[in-house]
């Protein structure tokens, strides 16, 4: 274990007990960016605005406020909008942006006190798998420079994973917090669709975007998910519950169904979906996974093997609706309203084409040609309405698999990370890539990853952990008891 891993508790002890202040901590974060500033992480970097927060939670906690982010370092994936720093989503089509608002979920954590060192790189429009389709180029895994960290949530991964903030936003579509955790060696959550708002992220696909954090820990994650989630009036699909306030960390220590603490997790049933352990899973990733699912057996948790059969038709599915929703909502950045406008036109048409042809790169252009071919007329139903069955199928495998378990364990991604550039030319081996994580968005299930060990070429491996709906606080207390008995998630890059 490293002495110097960032995690909210260190930090919260250190400030509680006055041996740093938050504009030290702040000085700290914007120092180690700088210093890794070769992985690309961070796209808008403002020390003015940094210091700022930084000095409001400082008075803060002179006043004696307390709180568990007040005064804790983090950083936003480029798809938040803030007031202040760039918001771009990681396009030329906005480069330069600044917001005269700050996303809900970033108004919620600025108001925990939390110290924002800026944006973090992703890929363009959230739409990826290894954060090589960003406008600001490649971001790079810290374990190993020529690897991919993941995306599209990259640079959020990599910050945590290069210790220079103990968390980070991201959001997740497809998976896109749960794969760049897995492949960077950290944990991260995507909470149940509806739980955060989805004011000020910029839309990829709307029906499925989801914000959740990333960080060393399920504990840090559960600290962070208390203060992002929430009921808001200005997202139409916000979830309204009774438990909105709910603690993330209340189940945590405690045995989960009725074992003790020997046996925390007797009583618990984890189901293993046979089309998670199939032929595609590579043997480096699925030995440190085995061993895991060990580690949870001897805490008490029944092994089942389950069934989620439609998996392999998520990739077509998601491919389909993902795109469908993204042509729509990037139909607004047309050069008059938003963004980027060329230079060079003669009408209307043109104006349009060539801002748009300019802004947006290649892979965005494809999903919006996608899109709009399955949303035309003659191909509606034969693609997109057919899509949208099979997601209600998918969403019903999961109820059906919940009738045996209580949670639902297996990879995140089928391979550690791969070389940079390696599937660059084939856009379908990068959507195959998304296997385990797309069925969970399809469902708006909340997913997690916890690191489990390294695979080939010390690559890090990551576990994931589903539950059904609004089970978060029992997902992270799960993660938690195995992060209480093994240290995968304490490991840090030299
Ligand atoms: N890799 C998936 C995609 O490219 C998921 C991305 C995401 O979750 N934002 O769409």
């Amino acid at each position: 274990m490293s002495s110097q891993l960032q995690s909210i508790s260190r930090l919260r002890a250190l400030l509680d007990e006055k041996k740093a202040s938050a504009t030290e901590l702040a000085q700290e974060a914007l120092r180690n960016a700088g210093q890794q500033s070769s992985l690309n992480a961070f796209v808008d970097i403002r020390d003015d605005l940094t210091l700022q927060q930084a000095k409001a939670a400082d008075a803060r906690l002179a006043a004696g406020e307390t709180g568990a982010l007040l005064g804790i370092p983090t950083a936003h994936k480029d798809i938040f909008v803030t007031q202040g720093w760039t918001s771009t989503a990681g396009s030329k089509m906005l480069a330069g942006y600044v917001s005269p608002f700050d996303a809900e979920v970033v108004v919620r954590l600025n108001a925990a006190g939390t110290v924002s060192i800026g944006k973090l790189n992703c890929d363009e429009f959230a739409m990826g798998s290894s954060n090589e389709k960003s406008a600001y180029g490649p971001c790079l895994n810290p374990w190993d420079t020529l690897a991919v960290p993941g995306g599209s949530s990259g640079g959020s991964a990599v910050a945590v994973a290069a210790g220079v903030v103990p968390f980070t936003t991201g959001t997740d579509t497809g998976g896109s917090i749960r794969q760049p955790a897995s492949l960077c060696g950290i944990t991260g959550i995507k909470p149940t669709y509806g739980s955060c708002s989805r004011y000020g992220m910029i839309a990829y696909a709307s029906s499925l975007d989801q914000a959740g954090p990333m960080a060393h820990s399920a504990r840090d994650c559960a600290l962070v998910l208390n203060a992002m989630v929430g009921f808001d009036g200005k997202d139409s699909t916000s979830v309204q519950r009774p438990a909105s306030n709910e603690d993330f960390t209340a189940g945590f220590g405690k045995p989960l169904r009725h074992g003790d603490t020997a046996k925390p997790l007797a009583g618990v049933r984890v189901g293993l979906p046979v089309e998670f352990f199939g032929e595609g899973l590579a043997a480096d990733v699925r030995i440190p996974i085995d061993a895991a699912l060990k580690q949870l057996e001897s805490m008490g948790a029944t092994l089942v093997n389950i069934s989620l059969p439609r998996t392999e038709l998520s990739i077509p599915a998601y491919y389909v609706i993902a795109p469908a929703e993204a042509s729509s909502n990037l139909s607004r950045f047309d050069g008059v309203r938003y963004g980027h406008r060329a230079a060079d036109y003669t009408d209307l048409k043109s104006m349009y084409e060539n801002s748009r042809s300019e802004g947006f790169g290649l892979e965005v252009q494809r999903r919006i040609m996608v899109g709009a071919y399955v949303l035309s007329h003659g191909y509606y139903d034969a693609y997109y309405l057919k899509a949208q069955k099979i997601r209600r199928l998918i969403a019903q495998d999961f109820q059906a698999a919940f009738q045996q378990c209580d949670f639902i364990a297996g990879p995140v991604s089928p391979t550690v990370a791969w070389n940079l550039g390696e599937k660059s030319a084939d856009p379908v081996q990068m959507y195959l890539a998304d296997i385990y994580t797309l069925s969970t968005s399809l469902a708006g299930l909340p997913g997690m990853s916890v690191p489990v060990g390294f695979g080939d070429k010390n690559r890090p491996v990551g576990m994931q952990l589903i539950g059904n709906y609004f089970k978060e606080g029992e997902l992270l207390a799960l993660a938690d008891h195995y992060q209480a008995a093994t240290d995968w998630h304490l490991r840090t890059p030299s």
